[in-house]
This record gives C-alpha cells, sequence and structure tokens, in this order.
C-alpha cells in the first residue's frame, strides 16, 4: 500500500468524522478542514509539507469544492483532488473535472471504494513525482558542462539574453567578460589532457568563488569562458577581473607541476542597442587584442 497524507474538507460534522476514521484505517495521514477557507489556511500553514491528496465537498459555506478545486490548481498544482459528490449527474462531474478535479467519489462513501481510489492516486502521483525529478535532472543535465559543472555554451547564452532583456527594460548596466586560458594547448601537450582538465576545473571554482551569487560563468569553448555579471558597470567588472588575474597566478596543480596559469580577457559593458550576437563580438574581438598585446591581460 502507499503511504499518502490525505486532506479531508467537509462541513458537516458527522461526515468529516466518518470520513477521517475511514481514511486513518486506511493507513493514512489524514487532517481535515470545515470548509474551502479553512483548507486553504492549512495548505498555507503546511506549505513544506503539503498533502498528497485533497478529498472535499462540493456543498460547503464559505467556499465550495469547487472554487477549493481551482484555488489548489493554481497555488498548488501537485495536489491531486477527489471530489465527493451526492449528485453524479453530467454537469456535476463536469463541473468538478472542470475545476481540477482527478476523481470524484459518491456519496454515500463506500470504505473500500474510497481507499482503493485513494491508493490508485497515490501511485499516479509518485510516478508524476518520478518523472518531474527525472526531467528536472535532465534539464540540467543539457545545460551543463559535463567537465566543470557551469552552464554549457547553450545555457550561458540564454542567461545572457535574459541579462540584456533585464538590462534593456529596467536600465540596469550590464558587463560581460569572455575570457581564455593562455598556452592552454601547451599545457595539454606537455602535461596530458587530464592537466588541461584539472587546469579548466580549478579556473573555474576559483573564479567562482569570486564572484557574486547573481552573476554567471559558463563555458563558452574548449578554454573560453562568458561572466555576465548583471548590474555591474565596466569599472565594476575590470575590479572583478583583475582580482582573478592577480591571483590567479598563485594557483598550483597537481597534475601541471610547477605550471602557472595566466588568461587573457576582453571585457565590455551593454550600451543597451546591440544584439545578443554584436555584444558577444564585441568581447571577442577584445580578448583577441589582449591575446594580441601578450597575453594575461584584459583589454576593454
Ligand atoms: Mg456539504
Amino acid at each position: 500500500m502507499e503511504t499518502g497524507k490525505i486532506l479531508l474538507v467537509e462541513d458537516s460534522i458527522s461526515q468529516r468524522a466518518f470520513l477521517k476514521s475511514l481514511v486513518s484505517e486506511g493507513g493514512y495521514d489524514v487532517a481535515d478542514a470545515e470548509n474551502g477557507v479553512k483548507a486553504l489556511e492549512y495548505l498555507k500553514e503546511h506549505n513544506t509539507n503539503l498533502p498528497d491528496i485533497v478529498i472535499s465537498d462540493i456543498m460547503m459555506p464559505e467556499m465550495d469544492g469547487h472554487e477549493l478545486s481551482l484555488m489548489i490548481k493554481k497555488l498548488y498544482p501537485s495536489i491531486l483532488i477527489i471530489i465527493l459528490t451526492s449528485d453524479t449527474d453530467d454537469d456535476t462531474l463536469i463541473k468538478s473535472f472542470d475545476s481540477g478535479a482527478t476523481d470524484y467519489q459518491s456519496k454515500p462513501v463506500k470504505k473500500i471504494e474510497l481507499l482503493i481510489r485513494i491508493s490508485n492516486l497515490l501511485r499516479i502521483k509518485k510516478a508524476e513525482d518520478t518523472l518531474h525529478l527525472a526531467l528536472t535532472k535532465m534539464e540540467l543535465l543539457a545545460n551543463t558542462d559535463a567537465l566543470t559543472g557551469v552552464p554549457n555554451r547553450r545555457h550561458i547564452l540564454k542567461e545572457l539574453e535574459k541579462a540584456i532583456y533585464t538590462s534593456k527594460r529596467y536600465s540596469l548596466p550590464l558587463s560581460l567578460v569572455e575570457f581564455d586560458i593562455d598556452h592552454f594547448k601547451s599545457v595539454n601537450d606537455h602535461f596530458g589532457h587530464l592537466a588541461g582538465d584539472e587546469v579548466l576545473v580549478k579556473i573555474c571554482s576559483f573564479i567562482k568563488q569570486n564572484l557574486r551569487q547573481s552573476d554567471i560563468i559558463g563555458r563558452y569553448g574548449g578554454e573560453e569562458f562568458l561572466i555576465i555579471l548583471p548590474n555591474v558597470s565596466i569599472e565594476g567588472a575590470i575590479a572583478v577581473v583583475t582580482k582573478c588575474l592577480d591571483s590567479i597566478k598563485n594557483l598550483s596543480f597537481e597534475s601541471a607541476p610547477g605550471r602557472q596559469i595566466t588568461f587573457s580577457a576582453g571585457i565590455s559593458q551593454y550600451n543597451g542597442q546591440h544584439k545578443l550576437d554584436e555584444f558577444i563580438a564585441i568581447v571577442d574581438s577584445l580578448l583577441y587584442k589582449a591575446k594580441n598585446n601578450g597575453r594575461n591581460r584584459i583589454e576593454t
């Protein structure tokens, strides 16, 4: 049998007591409320430990079962609803399902019937929750660079698009950094690809530690990264990147002993006009300039 938490909503005191004992006997954890308003209060209070199923009467004072269903579907979409009704005419059933019920139970309630309905819904819910979790995981994988754990190219570009929108919409500054690890190929050539991987992982996590929660670093290409700095002017961005550039020299790498790592970076502040590609093209050419001007430096 599935375990589960149930909220019973019924205005009749005797019905409520009867249903409560019936559902408890089924082994479920049961709470109860006398109408829709009280039920919503309960859900608000138990926001972190919501019931799996709400079983609700239709005819109740203050807020009826249909209104309650609509509210639950809006506020707590993962909760499943069973409507209790003595009218099983077409209109009542259609209205119940339209307002978000997953199932209905006709009155008078037969114990075994209600328990089977609950058990079935809990099984559906568990499958839905598992699917939802799997989808969330897949989405995360699709957006993450497997080596460094930061957003991949696809995801960082999406984030940049959002950042540009916010910057335009609220007239807030936005800075973008593109940096590239200097002589990365020679790290791979001298110490092997595992050393190259270690360098990428360490540099990435080091820079991440030096950013604010709202800044985003993502892997743009092989050894190229983008950093989005929302609500940061060019001066702020230069300060952050300079600090990273100064301290990154002191990092040591187990698989590349004695090797000092530096990077080159292009930094630009959004001008409120450019399209995403144009903005990237600017930092791209600044990065190129930094490389040409001797590496281990910033160009703006
Ligand atoms: Mg009633």
